[in-house]
């Protein structure tokens, strides 16, 4: 039965989003309706302030919850099951999904018809996800079963910071044992690829970031060395390598001037991972001579190439067996009616992680 929630809603680019009341209905065939337990903040959520593709759009990617209902046709969950929201629904049928490189695919798949409506018109749904809205309906594999017994709250970071970050170590990049790793930008993705190095088994995983809190937090999820400051950072980490240089350097923020950063610090046969979203007009202007003498590289990577049915309940089972460390990411929880004053108010220390909490809407 279509329901009324509220959710929050970007009306128009370039301004703070807001509480509405939207109408979910229910999920059609071959999809699945989820009751939302928690819902993590995305830097990503952030920046469609300013370049969502189209408005309005109702935000919110990175969630966890309970299955509600499934529609007909849906076998591999029921009601009650705890799901992760998987962003990245492949088609499973296109060449790239054939060929084993599912994280290529490219027919991502939505609702077949939009489930969500603002002011009795369909609203955008972002990443086919929408998480700051109680309930969510999900193509069938969008929620992937996870384990009862790991707190929703904290599965919610399962969803987008934890696959990015740490698919971009352990699947992008494919670091490997005795690795020289550099994670430029130590928020809730850049952690998680500390953790994925730490994961590989990388022998130096230096983190760069400004703030101290972040820093500190990078050495106790598995930094060797830390570093505050980009502009010297490169000499720095020529220094920890005996001036050779990283084989992995991870850019998170997504600004030009520390990928340049980045290229500076490569190894021979180094690479360096785009993770952090850059404008969309960013331009990177780089010498491509080394590129071919030093065999280097430079990659991007969307949600950690990970291959979600497979690899959001192995880093659930992770956390439950204490390798993955998540708590201390995920430090404040607000309400959803919260939302667009933390958006507005991103200055204020709020963790790392602020986490939405969708129970009682
Ligand atoms: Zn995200
Ligand atoms: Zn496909």
């Amino acid at each position: 039965m279509p329901t009324e929630f509220p959710g929050i809603v970007l009306k128009h680019l370039n301004t703070l989003p807001s509480l509405e009341r939207v109408v979910v209905h229910d999920a059609g065939p071959g999809e699945v309706a989820v009751r939302m337990v928690a819902s993590g903040i995305c830097h990503t959520d952030i920046s469609t302030m300013r370049d969502a593709r189209s408005t309005p759009v109702l935000l919110g990617h990175e969630g966890a919850g309970v299955v509600e209902e499934v529609g007909e046709g849906v076998a591999h969950v029921q009601p009650g099951d705890h799901v992760v929201i998987n962003w990245q629904v492949k088609c499973g049928r296109c060449r790239r999904c054939l060929s084993g490189r599912q994280d290529l695919c490219e027919n991502i798949q939505g609702t077949a018809a939009p489930r969500v409506f603002w002011n009795a018109a369909p609203v955008g749904v972002m990443l086919n996800a929408g998480t700051f809205c109680p309930r969510v309906v999900v193509p069938a594999l969008g929620a992937v079963p996870i384990r009862n017994d790991m707190p929703l709250e904290k599965a919610a970071m399962l969803g987008c910071a934890v696959a990015t970050g740490v698919g971009a170590a352990l699947y992008t990049a494919k670091v490997q044992p005795g690795d020289a790793v550099v994670v430029i930008g130590a928020g809730g993705v850049g952690l998680s690829v500390v953790q994925g190095a730490r994961l590989a088994n990388a022998g130096l995983i230096v983190a760069i970031d400004r703030d101290e809190a972040r820093r500190e937090q990078a050495r106790a999820y598995g930094a060797t060395h830390t570093l505050p400051d980009a502009e010297t950072a490169v000499r720095d980490v020529k220094a920890l390598t005996d001036g050779r240089g990283a084989e992995h350097v991870f850019e998170v923020v997504g600004l030009p001037d520390l990928m340049l950063k980045g290229i500076d610090m490569l190894a021979r046969g180094g690479a360096l991972t785009l993770v952090g979203a850059a404008a969309r007009d960013a331009v990177l202007p780089f010498h491509p001579r080394r590129f071919m003498s030093q065999q280097q590289v430079i990659q991007g990577c969307i949600y950690g190439s990970i291959r979600p049915m497979l690899d959001l309940p192995m880093f659930a089972d992770w956390y439950m067996a204490g390798k993955l460390l998540l708590d201390e990411m995920h430090r404040t929880t607000v309400r959803l009616d919260e939302v667009p004053e933390v958006f507005a108010t991103l200055e204020r220390d709020r963790g790392i992680r602020p986490i939405v909490d969708l129970r009682d809407n």
